[in-house]
């Protein structure tokens, strides 16, 4: 029977290693070497750095941590450094119990925007509403308070992106558009509308024009979200996300006269 053991337990060893590195092969280079890295290094406040760390707690605590947090994450997405975080089996079952997100996202549908990828993030972490242009009505209004009031979310980031086929639709205004495609062009119209004499690349500038108003009829709606945002409880920003390369830029724009806050923002949004 001891000999029996002594046989099989290498067995099996032999057995658990050969088929974790074939699975490892089969998910790729990058995942492989960024996954070992986490289990390795994870502890290591160099690593931290490195790969632009912010915790979890502290990002859900402070929403200018949340920020710092999403731009390192898709820092870290741009150089092809991801670590895919929290999509382990014992987190997804210990996330059935409630979650905690850290930042409520309001993004377009469009397939190639996926936040959880372009911010590097995990299960748990961002709560997400998203249509063609992120245009919002009374649903995504109630989305928004029900992450804040209910699970605490203090961030709110309105994401639109470069080549946005909805703002493109609202800058060339096809007549009778089919279906319900209007509702999108008339909520669109009144940022390619002010753009119009704006020098460079109009599609550009209505994206950004488009997400900017967004956040400013965020920061406005009664009655839960302008007071949270007006006593600096609640912080919402907006960012536009490049095609092309990754990138995920702040608006500035958004981040100036931001009310009294009692979160430390000390060397918080410009970090990385
Ligand atoms: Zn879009």
């Amino acid at each position: 029977m001891t000999k029996n053991i002594k046989v099989f337990v290498p067995y099996c060893l032999f057995f658990l290693l050969s088929f974790s590195q074939a699975s490892a092969q089969r998910r790729g280079a990058t995942r492989t070497k960024a996954t070992n890295t986490t289990n390795v290094k994870i502890d290591s406040a160099k690593w931290r750095v490195e790969n632009y760390i912010v915790n979890r707690d502290s990002a859900f605590a402070n929403p200018y941590y949340a920020l710092q947090k999403l731009v390192g994450g898709n820092k870290r997405f741009q150089q092809s450094r991801s670590i895919y975080p929290r999509q382990d089996p014992a987190l997804i079952e210990r996330l059935s119990k409630g979650q905690s997100p850290f930042a409520t996202i309001i993004g377009c549908s469009d397939s190639r925007v996926s936040s959880e990828i372009l911010f590097d993030q995990g299960f748990g972490d961002l709560f997400i509403a998203r249509t063609a242009g992120q245009v919002m009505a009374e649903a995504t209004y109630a989305t928004i308070e029900y992450a804040y009031l209910e699970l605490g979310t203090k961030l709110v980031v309105v994401l639109g992106h470069s080549s946005c086929g909805a703002v493109s639709a609202a800058i060339k205004r096809p007549e009778n558009p089919p279906g319900h495609i209007v509702t999108l062009i008339n909520a669109i119209k009144p940022a390619a509308l002010e753009i119009k004499n704006m020098p460079g690349d109009s599609l550009d500038n209505a994206v950004r024009r488009n997400v900017i108003n967004q956040v400013k009829l965020l920061r406005g709606l009664e009655s839960v979200l302008s007071r949270a945002y007006s006593n600096g409880d609640l912080l919402i920003v907006g960012a536009v996300y490049n095609l092309s390369s990754g990138k995920m830029e702040v608006l500035k724009e958004t981040l100036e006269d931001l009310p009294k806050t009692r979160y430390n923002t000390a060397d918080i949004t410009g970090k990385y």
